[in-house]
């Protein structure tokens, strides 16, 4: 996939929300989508970080973006609400959601886990989609062709020792994400997922520090997959779990 060469205008008049798109994998998504003329709606819990995001967008003359900040862990299903009315106010639609954000958690022994951690990876990882997927499906069925994309990672498909709470959280990622396909197949939302693989951004450097980054792929090298499935050159693809790498 890593070859695929997005057209140009692949995402013109298309609105896309990406959520953690203030660094790492979400930011160099965000700005490849509005760099393919999309309209990008930036949410992250750092505004700063969005500021910065937005600038870059604004001074290569992609279409202007709008942010949203937005913790994701404090966030209610009322702030998801009123977020898909503004969205609908102001573009009519959602074409895209890219699921992004993450938490990684503590990395450990099964049997050390805090349920402190458990509660905010999951929060962030899972209950968090839920209520933004559960807010925007109705703008996003106003779109001639949407696309709901979730994250996972390796560990979402096949469980790994000391992965605890972030591998739980991605697995239910995927069972949401097959089942919104199997439940949307007959309308215009396609639903797929994507494994970034290892990618160098601070999420990866915390799980391994030893690592020398140099020897990993940067966010930008694997935008491939991303655009593919946020445009409709996917169009018939439904319920599948693609590799960024
Ligand atoms: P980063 O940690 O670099 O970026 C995560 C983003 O999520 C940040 O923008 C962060 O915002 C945002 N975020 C975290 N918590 C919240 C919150 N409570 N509310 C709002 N936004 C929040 O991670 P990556 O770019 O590496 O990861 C992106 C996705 O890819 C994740 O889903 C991750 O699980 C997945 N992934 C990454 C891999 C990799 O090798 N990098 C491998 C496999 C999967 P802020 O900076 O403001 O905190």
């Amino acid at each position: 996939m890593l070859e695929y060469q997005a057209a140009k205008d692949l995402l013109k008049n298309k609105t896309i929300l990406v959520t953690g798109a203030g660094d790492g994998i979400g930011k160099a998504a965000a700005i490849a989508y509005a760099k393919h003329g999309a309209t990008v709606i930036l949410l992250g819990k750092t505004v700063k970080k969005l500021e910065a995001v937005y600038d870059l967008i604004e001074q290569a003359g992609y279409p202007t973006p709008a942010i949203v900040p937005l913790d994701l862990k404090g966030a209610t299903e009322q702030n998801y609400k009123d977020m898909a009315e503004t969205i609908e106010e102001q573009f009519g639609k959602l074409d895209g959601l890219l699921h992004n954000a993450s938490l990684l958690g503590v990395l450990g022994p099964f049997e050390h886990i805090t349920m402190s951690t458990v509660n905010d990876v999951l929060q962030v990882n899972l209950i968090a989609e839920i209520m933004l997927t559960k807010a925007m499906l109705p703008i996003m069925r106003k779109s001639e062709s949407a696309s709901l994309l979730f994250t996972s990672s390796s560990v979402g498909r096949q469980g790994r020792a000391y992965w605890g709470e972030y591998a739980i959280s991605k697995f239910a990622t995927e069972g949401m994400m097959q089942s919104l396909a199997h439940e949307y197949e007959d309308t215009v939302i396609r639903v797929n997922s994507i494994n970034p693989g290892a990618t160098r951004t601070g999420m990866r450097a915390n799980a391994y520090p030893a690592e020398n980054p140099q020897t990993l792929k940067a966010p930008e090298d694997i935008m491939a997959t991303y655009l593919y499935l946020m445009g409709d050159d996917s169009k018939d693809v439904n319920g599948q779990q693609l590799n960024a790498q």
